[in-house]
């Protein structure tokens, strides 16, 4: 891809699109109100709020009041929303919300706001081609034009994400004369980070929405195509699980029997947060997980101890040996299934490999049994690990989408009126193109 900017004329696509928007024909209201030269919390990243226009017209005590009150909220709100960049304050919430039950669902774009999404989704693909990383794009639409600018990709050496470019760009289009009655749209394939130390792009899009809101009166949408968080180096609450603990929590009934189960064996609870989250992802059902096979790269890197049986024979054997168990390992991979399959499934697959197994004519007769119980103690304990990496990454995804829906769902009250942000639904096309090519690239 290689655009940078391009503009065309066309038609809107429906007719509604063709009334005036609400803030068209009138004065920027409500973020418009006066905010006594206060910048948002004075954090990094935050929007610095300019003095708002003159509004040329007396106001009478009470409207101002309301414009005051209005202004404090807003204030206050904003502040809140700055401790999001704080990993602990969001685990803690998050963690909380799973403890009551209440994880949120998807948050979603508004039907008409999606719609727009993947026309302009579709036209960008047209023009640059699908892209499989993570990468930004805008669209500014006006009555009878839209301006598409980007993609723009990260450069993560100099720490810049590309929704800054976006952000930037847009501010220069916005500045060169925009009227209220344009729409930003911001696309981004991760959503907007929580993670980045200093100006996360979430706070960074928030910020800069209301700024616009109040210097031109336009309202700001952003979709991206799936949940981002804290991913990275921050994401540390569920690195720790291991698979008995996960063990452990199947197994018992609720918290405080888990709490028992630990104790007893010497090993220090997840708090309830984590439990819940757990737990409910141990109940959905959907535990189905892959294993790569022999041609995984670190396939026989889990069978050490097999090989450690005859390390201290000489060396001629020793290679024979060697090549009978690698042979060996490697035919028990064959028997996995290509599907993801359950954890007892892979379990049963290892236990009759290890009774039927063949060997060749070069082991010896007594060996054969040490190699067996090494062998399926082998594959247990990487079934195991492989089970206990697959829960925590699921963890790890519900905590990063519960992060961002809570968020969402927390602003959404204040910002309504500015700032649209969701999640695009894609049709089965569309994703064919989009989630076929995605990396963990961000
Ligand atoms: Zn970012």
């Amino acid at each position: 891809m290689q655009l940078s900017m391009w503009s065309r004329k066309r038609p809107l696509l429906r007719e509604y699109e063709r009334e005036a928007s609400p803030c068209a024909k009138k004065p920027v209201t409500g973020l418009s109100a006066p905010l006594g030269g206060w910048e948002a919390d004075g954090s990094e990243g935050a929007a610095h709020v300019r003095p708002s226009r003159s509004w040329g017209h007396s106001c009478p005590d009470a409207c101002w009041n309301q414009q005051a009150a209005h202004v404090e909220n807003t204030r206050h709100h904003l502040q809140q929303l700055s401790s999001w960049a704080d990993t602990q304050y969001s685990v803690n919430k998050v963690l909380e919300l799973f403890k009551s039950g209440q994880a949120p669902s998807h948050i979603f774009l508004p039907d008409s706001v999606n719609e727009k999404f993947r026309a302009f989704h579709r036209d960008i693909q047209q023009e640059c081609g699908a892209e499989d990383k993570q990468h930004s794009w805008a669209v500014i639409e006006k009555r009878e034009e839209v301006i598409m600018y980007g993609p723009y990709f990260p450069n993560y050496s100099s720490g810049e994400h590309s929704e800054d470019t976006v952000i930037g760009q847009t501010q220069e289009l916005l500045e060169s004369g925009a009227a209220s009655d344009w729409k930003v749209y911001v696309f981004t394939v991760n959503s907007p980070c929580l993670a980045r130390s200093t100006a996360p792009c979430m706070l960074n899009l928030v910020y800069k929405a209301l700024e616009w809101r109040h210097l031109y009166g336009v309202k700001t949408h952003v979709g991206y195509v799936r949940c981002w968080g804290f991913k990275g180096n921050k994401e540390t609450a569920f690195r720790d699980v291991t698979y008995q603990q996960v063990e452990r929590m199947t197994q018992t009934e609720d918290y405080e029997g888990y709490v028992n189960a630990e104790w007893t064996a010497d090993v220090n609870p997840l708090c309830e947060g984590l439990y819940a989250a757990a737990k409910r992802l141990l109940g959905s059902g959907h535990l189905d997980f892959p294993l790569s096979g022999p041609q995984g790269q670190d396939w026989r890197s889990h069978f050490k101890s097999v090989h450690g049986i005859f390390d201290d024979d000489p060396e001629e054997e020793r290679k024979v040996l060697t090549q009978e168990a690698n042979a060996l390992i490697e035919a028990a991979g064959a028997r996995l299934p290509e599907r993801p399959a359950r954890l007892g499934e892979y379990l049963e697959i290892g236990k009759e490999f290890a009774l039927s197994g063949a060997f060749g004519p070069n082991v010896p007769e007594p060996l054969r049994d040490q190699m067996r119980v090494a062998f399926q103690r082998c594959w247990r304990e990487m079934v195991q690990d492989k089970y206990a990496e697959f829960i925590r990454e699921r963890l790890t995804e519900d905590f990063n989408r519960c992060t961002v829906e809570l968020f969402i769902k927390e602003i959404v009250e204040f910002t309504k009126e500015y700032l649209e942000i969701g999640k695009i639904q894609f049709s089965e096309n569309d994703l064919k193109v989009v989630t076929n090519n995605l990396s963990d690239a961000e």
